[in-house]
């Protein structure tokens, strides 16, 4: 199994003035590219465990058989390849609202904005790299959550439904030290909701 480097369905440009292509360019080319080439790399090792899907491998990724350095790796590029994927897919230049989802979310936070004030917070206080989420419980209920790094939600048994990326590499080129200006801007680019 050898992952390739997912095509975006928009251009690099479409998500402007809130990300800007410059940076959506190298996100995309050099980082997203760079989880992808490791991924296979380390899979390359490991013909059993690179047969399984990659949700699968997050799941049981406490008992990966894998040597602890390699296993490492495998977290922080199929996490960094995984992660990024969903990234993505949940943007886009439109909305496609996810009627159902909204009305989940209005049922379980009490109102979109309520959610995105959780979110938002989730996401200022994730202290470093990571990521912020709207996940889906082992019980099939929303909740917001957080990783380091790359780690996923899956990992800690958790479901996500969109995400946004808290590296600085997904907004240092427009909003420097600004994370709260991208996390607000962000919401205009999530096409779900
Ligand atoms: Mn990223």
């Amino acid at each position: 199994m050898q992952y390739e480097l997912p095509k975006l369905a928009y251009a690099y440009d479409a998500l402007e003035p809130h990300i800007d292509k410059q940076t959506m360019e190298i996100h995309h080319t050099k980082h997203h590219q760079g989880y992808t080439d490791k991924l296979n790399e380390i899979l390359a090792k490991y013909p059993d465990i690179a047969e399984k899907p990659l949700e699968e491998l997050f799941h049981n990724s406490d008992s990966l058989a894998m040597d602890s350095a390699d296993k490492f790796n495998f977290i922080n590029n199929a996490g960094g390849y995984w992660n990024h994927k969903l990234y993505w897919e949940a943007m886009g230049p439109e909305k496609q609202i996810d009627k159902e989802l909204v009305k989940e979310i209005n049922d379980t936070f009490g109102s979109l904005e309520l959610l995105k004030a959780q979110f938002t917070k989730a996401a200022m206080v994730r202290f470093g790299s990571g990521w912020a989420w709207l996940c889906r419980g082992p019980e099939g209920k929303l909740a917001i959550c957080s990783t380091k790094n790359q780690n996923n939600p899956l990992m800690h048994s958790h479901t996500p439904i969109f995400g946004i990326d808290l590296w600085e590499h997904a907004y240092y080129l427009k909003y420097q030290n600004r994370r709260a200006e991208y996390v607000k801007n962000w919401w205009n680019v999530l096409k779900l909701m």
